[in-house]
Formats: C-alpha cells, structure tokens, sequence
C-alpha cells in the first residue's frame, strides 16, 4: 500500500508543477510563518504568477473557490491544496475586504499582505525563504508590524486589528508602536466588520491557549467594547471575566470560554451576545446552559441523585464542571466540594447517568389513562425515581404507576 502523501508533499508538488510549466510558483503566507516558528502548518498556500484558468488547466483535479479573487484548490492525494494567483486588492469598501482584485507580481502579492511575518513567500524546491516586506527579521525579533503606512491598512480592512492582537498574543510578540498607535485610533470602526468574521476570529482567538491574554489585548487596544452592540466592560468586571478564563483547562472550546467570559450576565443577556456573533444555535444554548448552570455544584451535596445525574446527563457536563473549578479557582475558594462533586460523580456507573425509561406513555395507556398533561408528570416522578434508585425493575415501576394513576382518579 503506499504511504499517505503528506500536506508538505502535496503542497511541493504543486510548486513543482507550476515551475516546471514555467510559473513563478512559492508557499505563502501564514503557513511560511508557523514553517520558520517550527510549528506545524494546519495547511499550506501556495502563490503563483500563473492566472486561474491555467491553475485548472494544468491539474487534473481543482475546484474554483473565488476565481474572481485567483484562488483555486487543487488536489494532491488527499490534500487540497489553496493555489492563488499573485494579486493587488483594489477598491476595499467601507474597511471591509476588497470588491476586486488585480493579478501581478509576487512583490506586489506580498504588500498586499497584512503584517510582515504573514508577507514570506518560500520556495520549496530551492528552499529559500523569499522576503521583500522584512517579515524575517520582525519574525526573530517577535514584532507584529503592520506592511505599510498601519493607518492606512487599518483603513481598508479593520478586521486586521482583531488580527494583529491574535497573532501577538498567539505567538507571545509584540505589536510594535505605529502598528498599535494606529490600532488605538480606528477601534472603533471594528463595529463595521460584519458580525460573521468577528466571530470567525473570535473562534481562532477563543480557541488558543493564549486566550486570557488574547482577551486582555483586545480589551486593552479598545476593541473589545465595539464587538457587540452594548459590549460593556467596566474594569473590575472585566478582570474577573480573565480570572475565570485564565483558570479554563488549556484545551477547553469557545463556547466555555463564551460562558467564562460572560458569566456573570444574565442568561438571556449573554445569549443575546451570542446571538449577535451568530453563533451557532447549539453554541448560544450551551453558553446559556453553562451560565446558568455555573454555581449548581455549590449545592451539590443537598441535591438529589437525581438531580446530579440529569446535569451530569448534559452533553456539557465535564465543561461545566471545568468551569465551575475556573470561578472556585479564580475567586480563591476552596475546591472542596469541587473534588465531592468529582467523587460523587466517579461514584455513578457510566449506564445509570442517563438510562432508559423503566416504563413509558405506552404503559400508562395500556393502564387505561387517557393521554393528557398528566402523562408527562407522572413519567417525569417515576423517571426520577428511577435515577434515585428508588425503581430498580420495570416491574416496581408499573407498580408504582398504578398508585399514582389511583391517586389521580
Ligand atoms: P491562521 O490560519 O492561523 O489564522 P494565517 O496567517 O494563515 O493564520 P489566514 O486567514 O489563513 O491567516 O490567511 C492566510 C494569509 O492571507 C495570511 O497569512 C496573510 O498573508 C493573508 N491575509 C489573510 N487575511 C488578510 C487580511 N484581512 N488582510 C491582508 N492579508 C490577509
Ligand atoms: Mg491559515
């Protein structure tokens, strides 16, 4: 059998055939970046001089993602492959992304670039770094630095601010002076990205291990008031709000971190927020879920089984567990009942959390009840029964089934 081609392979080859057709063809971008930090490269771009139409021509699997703007995916083995042509972005509207583009020079294609260490081109075949913006020497010395006038780049696309904070806090540098003055000066316009890129880059942001820090930075540079309508950050708040994030398990998801962040809003308001970011309808409910549910384990000792084993039944369980020793954590309490609630739950076999119904409507009916709104009650007190170990057997539960039917008549 052979062996699965690797993305760094794939991406080779399509280099290898674009020169060997006579185009300038190089890896680029953000993937040349994480290549010279020694990070794995989730993918990587390639850039070319050969114009879209050519990109198809010359591979026998491609796909055109935004031919208008010269990108086109190829496919090598299992990978796909971005290959996009070089190009100027012309007529940004309103600081958003560009309406059009114009096809040109690798030189070119690198100042169109946001910040010098995503402006590297490579060649892999040479393998040579290829340079024309600085991003080499910032990327040794650890700076995000605007290509540039930083105001004017700013101007054109104002998701670079959010961008510029991600990658400092991402890689721990430092966005130097004039790239930050100008981020201070235009934060406000962030208000005019449209909510489904803030949360993109939310997500990337949320999602890293960096993202105290991430928080923290956009706070600082004025962006995190303007990223949502009504985004309200009074300084005492907002340090808490980093306590609790800071505490989060690294590997934890955006959505804990959402509820971290906004813990201390009201369900509805922080859905609300949610909803504003467009996130996702299971991402808004689980934020609210967690919120509301972030201080259940305080009483975690009174609570029945039951009612421990329907929390412990949600999907989110072990995030809300997380996060309820984040607050414990970052207010200094004890982490007493936190272990409890652990042991209490390593306590349960996995089969009983959320077992099936000892008995359904259909037993109810077969006992004679009309359907109506007491069938729900009744399933519901015998169901938690059942989780209290008080039902053990189908047949205890009929059993108890008919008392209550007898009570009700
Ligand atoms: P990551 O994938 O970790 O977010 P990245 O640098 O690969 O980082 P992408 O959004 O994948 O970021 O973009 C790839 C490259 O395209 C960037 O490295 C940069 O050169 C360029 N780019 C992306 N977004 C912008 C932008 N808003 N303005 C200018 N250039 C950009
Ligand atoms: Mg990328």
């Amino acid at each position: 059998m052979r062996r699965k081609m690797t993305i760094h392979e794939a991406a080779l080859a399509v280099v290898r055939h674009l020169r060997q057709n006579g185009h300038e063809a190089y890896w680029a971008g953000g993937s040349v970046r994480d290549m010279l930090l020694n990070r794995d490269p989730e993918d990587i771009d390639v850039a070319t001089e050969a114009p879209p139409e050519r990109i198809i021509e010359l591979f026998s699997r491609t796909r055109k993602v935004g031919a208008k703007f010269g990108v086109v995916m190829v496919q090598q083995g299992t990978h796909w492959i971005e290959t996009a042509t070089f190009r100027t972005d012309t007529d940004y509207q309103d600081g958003r992304r560009p309406v059009s583009v114009e096809f040109t020079t690798a030189e070119h294609d690198a100042q169109r670039r946001d910040f010098t260490i995503n402006g590297l081109f490579y060649d892999p075949i040479e393998e040579k770094v290829i340079d024309y913006v600085g991003g080499q020497s910032d990327l040794d010395a650890g700076v995000i630095r605007a290509i540039g006038d930083p105001g004017q780049r700013f101007a054109e696309d104002h998701l670079r601010m959010l961008r510029a904070v991600r990658f400092a806090t991402r890689f721990g540098f430092e966005i130097e002076p004039a790239t930050a003055e100008a981020i201070g000066q235009q934060a406000g316009k962030i208000t005019r990205i449209s909510p489904e890129r803030i949360h993109e880059e939310l997500e990337k942001m949320l999602g890293h291990r960096s993202r105290a820090k991430a928080v923290e930075e956009i706070a600082r540079h004025g962006l995190l008031e303007h990223l949502w309508p009504g985004s309200h950050w009074p300084a005492d708040r907002l340090q808490r709000a980093l306590g609790v994030i800071g505490a989060l398990p690294e590997d934890v998801d955006f959505v804990s971190v959402m509820a971290a962040l906004l813990h201390e809003l009201s369900v509805d308001v922080a859905k609300k927020i949610c909803r504003e970011l467009r996130c996702s309808n299971r991402q808004i409910d689980d934020t609210g879920w967690l919120i509301e549910n972030r201080n259940r384990f305080d009483e975690a000792k009174s609570m029945s089984l039951a009612e421990f084993k329907k929390l412990l039944a949600h999907p989110r369980a072990d995030d809300l567990l997380a996060l309820y020793k984040a607050i414990c954590e970052s207010q200094n309490k004890s982490l007493d009942v936190y272990v409890a609630v652990g042991q209490r739950r390593d306590s349960i076999p996995p089969a009983e959390v959320a077992p099936l119904p000892l008995v359904t409507g259909e037993d109810l009916i077969e006992l004679g009840l009309e359907p109506g709104p007491q069938f729900k009650q009744i399933l519901d007190k015998l169901y938690d029964a059942q989780l209290n170990n008080e039902l053990i057997t189908r047949r205890q539960a009929i059993e108890q089934m008919k008392t209550y039917i007898n009570r009700q008549h």
